[in-house]
């Protein structure tokens, strides 16, 4: 039993991989089976090396009728625990359930994996009719009152069974998680919570498809070339080709999932950025068929309504209860304190681009659409470094080869070894081998890149087979992103941004091949939301870090290392822009939890005033930094896991400077280090507390102070 999560970037849409619930007795009996067989390539574990998905056999019309037949048959296994004559032991129940359910696991993984990274029409069908259907057979699980019962049992006498800590750990975990889910209503509240659940994963399934539509209409599209001056000819030939793709004349700006679109920082016509802006701003709320007002203040209503049945006094109190943070008030209070020196530095950033204006004889007063192309403007004039400068030295295959693995290379003595033979979903993508030094094979890494009109936006990591000593199973992972298709014959550059995206989403991958746990519950990132990123964003810092910068900051053409006064210029230009990034994350983070404040008796909200009411008590309502995602296409919190849990992304930025700091102050890149960090956290998943753990590995209470120095928010620390 394992509810496969997928972790995203700040700017990622998010695949609704839905969690669920239903008593096992009052589960309707289905026809399951009816199109299940052998020839699915489900039907049995993939015969492959790892267990790696057998892509190249998967048929769209698969992934149904084993999701049914694996919802059937983890209900028999789990019915049979709930109804074994035997007194409840760790072994025949909590193991029991640890290895159940292991064909939906399979058909899980796979499906959720290319519903959102490739998906297509009889996908979504699939998604939109087994994501309530999932959430019903979790229901059914953690509110089976007889398994319950057996847990309890076993949770009330665990310090007399000598069980090893992991085990321990596991109790504990499932305890928690039956009485997180409900085990201990009466059976009318089980019943309304159920009612509950279902409508909310429907809705959230809807907002999904809703958004995903909305995001592709909204894309900027004109025939005017000249609407588009400022853009490369590489750009522009992207936008002509997109058109094609869409059978439209003209040019297309697709929409990226964030309020600010990557473009604004090149268009040079006031209009068309104006223009661009507004269509991201408003691509939910046209009041069109794909509109997703009404559904989010459903949801959050709905959500209130689930808190107070759980007996806390909203969504959020209940959300954080088994979180790092642990209560709304600790995660507000985090915040509260960063919203000053953010918004002073966003303040004095702002500055700096309104003289910029003027001194252009701009005549009008710095918008949101402004931000990113005067910034750079401001970038160039205090720093003289210019993104399209760089860009030559960040070739794809190079960062990742000579970046991203040279640095797990240097901290972990991990090779990679790439593999033709492995099958894919879709063109492009790559797999590697990943050994440890000492030669042992480690993992499968596949990698999936590059921006498709069917692919959900921002990037994310997920597993395609956990690692578990009890199932035997070694990790399989896989990165996705965004990246810009070059037109072709061109090279894949990357933008910094891109390159400090292929890290993060490759320090989610190694916290799940160095995962080394008895229990796939507990095993790699199936940790706390502020607590899995930051293994993610602690992998960040090695992208600049100097030893590894210079071995992938290398010319596409010539080879030549990035020029050292390039180099100079980018590290003093590292803080840059700092206020505006942490302002419009604070945004957003806050917006999500006071969403997700709302007592069960709040009447249900407009979005928009609740949103502009919600910003100015946050003090956060600055007109020209807008948040990082409108409620309306704020995917994290309606789409997927992350409801309340938006600010754990500040959270475990505290956390990853903070572990920074340990490594400047212990010799930095050194296989010492890293074998440290991998044996006492990286490997350790959520077999302990993961404060204790954390306090272990560094020796004191993280840190807020490297938070400030790093992103230069510290009071009297210069943005040079
Ligand atoms: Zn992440």
């Amino acid at each position: 039993m394992l509810l496969t999560i997928t972790l995203l970037t700040m700017n990622t849409l998010v695949v609704a991989a839905a969690v669920v619930v239903m008593t096992l007795s009052a589960f309707p009996a289905m026809a399951s089976g009816a199109d299940f067989g052998p020839d699915n390539p489900f039907f049995a574990p993939s015969s492959l090396p790892f267990q790696a998905p057998p892509f190249d056999k998967i048929k769209d019309e698969d992934y149904q009728p084993a999701m049914e037949a694996g919802m059937a048959e983890e209900r028999k296994e789990v019915q049979a625990i709930a109804d074994d004559p035997t007194p409840p032991t760790f072994e025949n129940s909590i193991v029991a359930m640890e290895k159940s359910g292991q064909l939906l696991r399979r058909v899980r993984a796979a499906f959720f994996a290319v519903a959102g990274a490739n998906t297509n029409p009889a996908l979504q069908k699939v998604r939109s009719i087994e994501a309530p259907k999932l959430a019903a057979h979790q229901d059914a699980i953690y509110l089976d009152a007889k398994l319950f019962q057996r847990v309890a049992t076993i949770y009330k006498k665990r310090d007399s069974l000598k069980l090893d800590p992991e085990s321990l750990r596991l109790v504990k975990y499932y305890y928690d998680e039956f009485v997180h889910a409900g085990a201990n209503l009466s059976d009318s509240d089980k019943t309304e919570l159920k009612k509950l659940n279902e409508e909310l994963a429907t809705l959230s399934n809807a907002f999904s498809t809703k958004l995903l539509a909305a995001t592709k209409e909204a894309a900027y599209v004109t025939t005017d070339q000249a609407a588009l001056a400022g853009l490369s000819d590489a750009q522009i030939k992207a936008a002509a080709e997109a058109a094609k793709g869409r059978k439209v004349e003209g040019f297309v700006l697709p929409l990226q999932n964030t309020t600010q679109q990557p473009d604004l920082v090149s268009l040079s016509s006031r209009v068309t950025r104006q223009a661009l802006f507004a269509n991201s701003w408003e691509r939910a709320e046209r009041g069109d068929a794909n509109d997703t007002r009404d559904t989010i203040a459903r949801i959050a209503q709905l959500r209130a309504q689930k808190g107070k049945l759980l007996g806390y006094p909203n969504f959020a109190a209940w959300k954080l209860e088994d979180q790092m943070a642990k209560t709304p008030e600790a995660a507000l209070k985090f915040m509260n304190a960063l919203v000053p020196p953010a918004t002073a530095r966003a303040a004095s950033e702002a500055q700096d681009i309104q003289a910029v204006i003027d001194g252009k004889n701009g005549g009008f007063k710095l918008q949101p659409w402004d931000w990113d192309i005067y910034a750079e403007q401001v970038r160039k004039a205090k720093y003289d470094l210019d993104e399209e400068q760089v860009k030559p030295y960040f070739e794809l295959d190079n960062v990742l080869q000579n970046g991203v693995f040279f640095a797990a290379n240097q901290l972990y003595g991990l090779t990679f070894k790439e593999r033709k033979d492995f099958p894919v979903y879709a063109a492009g993508m790559r797999v590697f081998e990943v050994f440890n030094a000492d030669g042992s094979s480690l993992a499968l890494f596949y990698c999936d890149y590059f921006k498709r009109d069917n692919k959900q936006g921002g990037a994310w990591m997920s597993n395609y087979v956990d690692q578990s000593k009890l199932l035997g199973t070694r990790p399989v992972v896989v990165n996705v992103a965004n990246f810009s298709m070059p037109a072709p014959g061109e090279p894949a550059l990357l933008t910094s941004d891109d390159v400090r995206t292929m890290f993060h989403e490759f320090g989610h991958a190694l916290h799940g091949m160095f995962a080394n746990t008895e229990y796939p519950s507990l095993s790699g990132t199936e940790t706390a939301r502020d607590f899995v990123e930051f293994p993610s964003q602690f992998n960040e810092h090695w992208a600049a870090y100097p030893a590894v910068f210079q071995h992938y900051a290398k010319h596409y053409k010539t080879g030549a290392p990035m020029p050292a006064e390039l180099v100079a210029k980018i590290k003093r230009a590292a803080t840059f822009n700092q206020g505006y990034e942490t302002t419009e994350l604070l945004a957003a983070a806050e917006l999500d939890m006071m969403w997700h404040t709302l007592p069960a008796s709040a009447p249900i909200q407009k979005p928009d005033a609740f949103e502009t009411e919600a910003l100015q008590q946050t003090h956060l309502a600055l007109s020209y930094v807008p948040p990082r995602y409108r409620s309306s296409y704020f995917s994290h919190i309606w789409g997927s896991g992350y409801a309340a849990g938006y600010y754990a992304y500040l959270w475990t930025q505290m956390l990853d400077d903070d572990a920074y700091q340990w490594f400047e102050d212990h010799g930095g890149l050194t296989r010492a280090n890293g074998d440290r960090f991998r044996n006492m956290v990286l490997s350790r998943g959520n077999t302990e507390d993961l404060e204790k753990l954390y306090v272990a590995w560094r020796g004191a209470q993280p840190s807020i102070e490297p938070m400030l120095k790093y992103r230069g928010l510290a009071p009297g620390s210069s943005s040079k």
